[in-house]
């Protein structure tokens, strides 16, 4: 399979570059002669060798005329999109299989911005060399542009074997690329499209296929491959759909915030609330954050809902004196450089005290880009606003890491605490976490507590905070001024919470 593709033999005689060469092996040739036979030798060996190498670099990156191939990549020495078209048509037979994989690097941007440039084609090189090994002769391997590379098979069974290439991709870039003294995190999101070779796909579609796939590869989290399917293309135009009306929900005003109270885990009064968005359609459809977020974050448009977030919760918790306010905040904001300025500049607006604010973020946001996170998480420290790491025991996020990151508070997860009940290592981790943040001197709040049973057991397992439905629900700004302690209604507030969270 392999043959098939290997570049052709080019001649690059009469290239300025190969003269070049001769001429310096004769001059070392001449010199050698000075001096004596076996200097003349090794001098003549040097030479050539020098010259054969200049040759079978040269021959890869010009064509029979001595110009610069235009279907090669010179840095990651590739053949390139168009090489990729051609192939196709010059190898893809009736009736015979073909696969094609499209990987794009995670985080690839981010390299570039901090470590520079140099780092960023070091990466591209180091990539395209373990993804050609990899391939190791069963598939080609391509480099498209920017971080994006492809292979292409043909052949009984292409389709296992390239997925399983692509697995292997993968499971390298689970660890550091090692650049100039400095271990690189990259990743990479994989799409796979096939074809039967009797449906008479194009190369652009195919493309387009695996292109389709790889976005759902990101969509899903990342680091995985996925295959193309009909029901991805509909998605994906559900997708766009979707992104352009929240672009005019935005412009609209069609979001609403609510507010999901969090109260003390001995007395039970509100002491925080969390803002939470809705998206009420004009149809009167109301959305949750679960299914719009994450297409916000991927077009971007989510800098610009988390700002409105942050300056109507902002607004609307100025009349709460006394609890925090905490605002979810999404990786892709995180890792946006001007986000602590603009954070600043609402703070200023409103005049919302920033010590009353507590920005909730996931592990997420740190793990993928940590160095602009870690960046911004000073300067909006700087400001006295509080860091809560949300939803922990959810991934990746280990004891090694609330100590790499201080957090001010910790946010067990539902699903921690659900598990909790019934099974020892659950009950175990969650025991563990609270003790090291505890030591880190960092507060612990348990979110969706259902039950007084739940409750019972993170209260006696050392949770200061306690958020959920068995005491509140989300609402609207409007109806958390009843509950609040310094309202006169309090005990009958208590009561009435207690009944609607119950209910
Ligand atoms: P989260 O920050 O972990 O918020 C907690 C979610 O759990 C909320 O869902 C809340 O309504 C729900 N919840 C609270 N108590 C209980 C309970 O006792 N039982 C159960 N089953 N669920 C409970 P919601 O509002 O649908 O939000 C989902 C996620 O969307 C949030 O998870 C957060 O990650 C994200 N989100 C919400 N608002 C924003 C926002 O303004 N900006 C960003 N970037 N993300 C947001
Ligand atoms: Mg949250
Ligand atoms: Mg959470």
């Amino acid at each position: 399979m392999s043959k098939a593709f290997a570049a052709k033999p080019l001649s690059v005689w009469g290239t300025p570059f190969a003269l070049l060469a001769l001429a310096l092996g004769a001059t070392a040739i001449t010199y050698a002669a000075t001096q004596s036979a076996y200097w003349m030798l090794a001098a003549a060996i040097i030479a050539a060798a020098a010259y054969l190498a200049g040759v079978a670099h040269l021959s890869r990156r010009l064509d029979p005329n001595g110009e610069l191939r235009s279907d090669f990549d010179g840095l990651s020495e590739l053949p390139n999109r168009r090489a990729l078209h051609r192939d196709f048509n010059a190898f893809h037979k009736d009736g015979q299989e073909m696969a094609m994989a499209l990987i794009d690097l995670d985080s690839f941007k981010q390299v570039n911005d901090h470590y520079g440039h140099f780092v960023g084609d070091e990466l591209i090189r180091k990539c395209a060399d373990m993804i050609s090994e990899t391939c190791n002769g069963e598939g080609q391997s391509y480099r498209l542009g920017g971080d994006e590379f492809a292979i292409l098979m043909f052949g009984p069974a292409s389709a296992t074997i390239v997925e399983g290439i692509c697995r292997k991709i993968i499971s390298q870039l689970e660890k550091p690329v090692a650049i100039n003294n400095r271990e690189v995190v990259v990743g990479a999101s994989i799409g796979l499209a096939r074809s039967t070779g009797v449906d008479d796909l194009s190369s652009s579609e195919l493309l387009r296929r695996s292109d389709v796939a790889m976005y759902a590869s990101k969509r899903a989290g990342k680091m995985r491959c996925t295959w193309f399917s009909e029901g991805l293309d509909r998605n994906r135009e559900a997708v766009l759909e979707m992104d352009e009306e929240l672009r005019r929900a935005l412009i609209n005003d069609e979001f609403v915030m609510h507010y999901q109270p969090l109260v003390d885990a001995e007395t039970r009064e509100i002491v925080a609330v969390e803002s939470l968005i809705r998206w009420v359609r004009p149809d009167g459809e109301q959305i949750g954050p679960h299914i719009f977020i994450p297409i916000a974050e991927e077009s971007g448009l989510i800098n610009a809902i988390g700002l409105w977030v942050l300056r109507q919760a902002c607004t609307d918790a100025l009349q709460w004196d006394g609890i925090m306010l905490s605002v979810n905040i999404s990786a892709a904001q995180l890792r946006n450089p001007e986000f602590p300025i603009q954070m600043g500049h609402i703070l200023e607006e409103t005049g919302f005290p920033a010590e009353q604010l507590e920005l909730e973020i996931t592990e997420t946001c740190l793990v993928l880009d940590p160095i602009v996170a870690e960046r911004n998480l000073e300067v909006i420290r700087g400001f006295g606003v509080n860091v809560s790491l949300d939803d922990f025991g959810t991934g990746y996020a280990s004891i090694g890491f609330l100590r790499q990151f201080r957090f001010e508070k910790l946010k067990l997860d539902r699903s921690l605490v659900v598990d909790a009940e019934t099974d020892e290592g659950s009950r175990a981790m969650m025991l563990s976490s609270i003790t090291v943040a505890r030591a880190l001197k960092m507060g612990v709040a348990a979110e969706g507590v259902e039950t007084q049973e739940q409750a019972d057991l993170v209260r006696t397992a050392g949770c200061d905070q306690i958020q959920g439905w068995l005491y509140y629900k989300a609402m609207p700004a409007s109806e958390i001024f009843q509950f609040l302690p310094s309202n006169e209604k309090d005990d009958l507030a208590v009561n009435l919470a207690e009944t609607r969270g119950a209910a």
